[in-house]
């Protein structure tokens, strides 16, 4: 601090004593009567009190000048970034830290100076990631404390070292009862200096938020690391054919899910694998191709898939065959018409990026500063969620998206003639509208079945939601019915649970309590009594990647800005 003061008022001062228990420093100018005396508090370990401090400089400012400027350090940087950023791991990069510095205290720093300053900012910022290790059995007891239900497990190798580690919340194991049993496997690398993985498995609300379930760190993505992440994971969220999982085509990760969960369904992230098949295509846009094969994978029915498919196939010949070969041939792990299990209407590999994204800087903390910030955060979205899910009017029985998509529709549905097939089975035929009302028999018609929740289209079968013919045939039996003994049908009786308001609001009753300071945590001797060896940390040259590593097949767009400027230049022979 004096450090930073001297530079900035551009002054010197000479050192008289530092030591754990005094902190005396002096003008340079012998004669000059500032000083300042700090001495530590008595039973604390970095608190330091001022003792004396005489503040006026007898000294002559014309003197000063002539004196050889100190130079920039590191701790002058971190000291700044302090100041300027509390709290904030996102601090300017290293050449703006340089012309920081410039300005505000007049002294040039080099390139790695403002690097080596920005980093230790972020080290006192994310705390010791050793001592981390070693209050890890306390911290684990204190949130399995503060929340009821929670799983926790660490595990260690022979020599007592840090291997993995396993959290799910109570409360979110106990609202994935509501939700959609579509759980999204993801794995980022931490940046906190030790390699590992982080993990999270994580369901999707109803309304397209984020719903983590668990999360961990694993040493690396291997066939034992992921096995032993999966049994956890199966001790809170039992196997069932029920569940799907939806992962990149990491193998590890795949064998241990079809090990592991042998009666749940396992499909591939369609957007990974897009990025991939569009590299095994040549001479043509590749943007082109993923997309066409993104739309190939989402087709409802066999048919229109089938004819897609083979068009994919005669105009990417390559592509195609790469896609055979690497998925042995079988379509169900990304074409949902021939998808085993029920999938709903997620598109699962947007939900994964923005797990991604949030938790980016988390990634860089020491293990229990990434634990408590991730935590907050998920804090954070069940309390905004649980308002969310409070607010909607009385009116609305289903969440707002689908309120909104149901709301879209029914202007559509007007449109559409529905005649009565059976009225027992509720079984009706569903054309295009003339503009006389009567039904036009050129269109295509679609068959919908109300008991039995099913279109021709299969819109209806595969999202769980009513499509724009089962809505026509769902007004044709309330209009046809209003003066029979029947009973008007609801809405909601056609829409999938999973969408209801209350059961959405039901997901979010708990809450997610954060763990108290440590100050106040109260651990029995036995668990303060377990050992765990702190990994060494891995030294690393150079500056700190912070960004997500891209797999193979997938690029970072290019800047518009330079697009731009190349375009307004010349070109020749145009
Ligand atoms: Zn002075
Ligand atoms: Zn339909």
């Amino acid at each position: 601090m004096v450090d930073k003061a001297a530079f900035e008022n551009s002054f010197g001062f000479v050192l008289v004593k530092s030591d754990k228990e005094r902190y005396v420093v002096k003008c340079q100018d012998k004669r000059c009567e500032w000083k300042l005396r700090a001495a530590k508090v008595l039973n604390t370990r970095f608190c330091f009190s001022i003792r004396t401090h005489h503040k006026m400089h007898t000294c002559s400012r014309a003197s000063q000048s002539t004196v050889k400027k100190r130079k920039g350090t590191p701790d002058l940087v971190a000291c700044l970034l302090h100041g300027d950023y509390p709290g904030s791991m996102e601090t300017p990069n290293p050449g703006t830290i340089q012309k920081l510095v410039q300005t505000r205290f007049g002294v040039k720093i080099s390139y790695s100076t403002a690097l080596r300053g920005k980093n230790r900012h972020a080290y006192d910022l994310r705390g010791d990631p050793g001592e981390s290790y070693k209050k890890l059995y306390c911290y684990l007891h204190m949130l399995e404390k503060v929340n009821e239900g929670t799983k926790t497990s660490v595990k260690l190798d022979e020599a007592g070292k840090f291997m993995y580690l396993f959290i799910a919340l109570g409360a979110t194991i106990e609202g994935f009862q509501c939700m959609r049993k579509v759980i999204t496997v993801d794995a980022t690398h931490l940046k906190n200096g030790y390699r590992g993985v982080l993990v999270f498995a994580s369901a999707q609300d109803p309304n397209r938020h984020n719903y983590p379930l668990a999360f961990g760190v694993l040493d690396s993505e291997n066939n034992d690391s992921w096995n032993w992440f999966f049994e956890l994971l199966k001790s809170v969220i039992p196997d069932s054919s029920e569940l799907v999982f939806m992962t990149d085509r990491n193998e590890s990760l795949i064998n241990a899910v079809a090990y592991v969960y042998p009666r749940a369904h396992h499909g591939y992230c369609v957007w990974h694998l897009s990025q991939n098949v569009k590299d095994h295509a040549f001479n043509v846009n590749k943007g082109v191709v993923s997309f066409y094969f993104r739309e190939m994978s989402r087709h409802y029915t066999v048919a229109a898939f089938e004819a897609a498919y083979s068009s994919f196939e005669a105009r990417f010949p390559s592509a195609a065959a790469y896609l055979v070969k690497t998925t042995n041939n079988r379509k169900e792990t990304w074409a949902r018409v021939h998808f085993p299990g029920v999938r709903y209407n997620l598109d699962t590999s947007n939900c994964v990026e923005s797990l991604n994204s949030t938790f980016r800087p988390a990634r860089r903390y020491a293990l229990i500063p990434m634990l408590d910030a991730i935590i907050a955060q998920i804090s954070k979205w069940f309390n905004e969620h649980r308002k969310e899910a409070a607010a909607g009017s009385e009116a609305h029985k289903l969440v707002p998206l689908v309120e909104n998509l149901m709301h879209d529709m029914w202007k559509e549905a007007e449109k559409l003639h529905a005649t009565e097939l059976n009225s027992f089975e509720l079984l009706y035929d569903v054309v295009a509208k003339k503009s006389d009302g009567t039904a036009d028999p050129e269109s295509k018609n679609y068959s919908v079945d109300l008991i039995r929740k099913s279109c021709s289209c299969r819109v209806f079968d595969f999202e769980k939601i009513p499509c724009v013919h089962a809505l026509a045939a769902f007004m044709e039996f309330n209009t046809s019915n209003v003066d029979s003994s029947r009973y008007p049908m609801q809405l909601i009786e056609l829409v999938s649970h999973y969408y209801l308001i209350e059961v959405w609001q039901l997901a979010y009753w708990r809450t997610i309590f954060l763990v108290p300071h440590e100050s106040e945590w109260k651990v029995p001797e036995d668990v303060k009594a377990k050992k765990i060896i702190p990994l060494q940390p891995i030294p690393k040259k150079g500056r700190k990647r912070t960004k997500r590593l891209f797999g193979p097949g997938e690029y970072r767009r290019p800047r518009t800005a330079n697009k731009r400027r190349k375009r307004q230049g010349i070109v020749w022979g145009a």
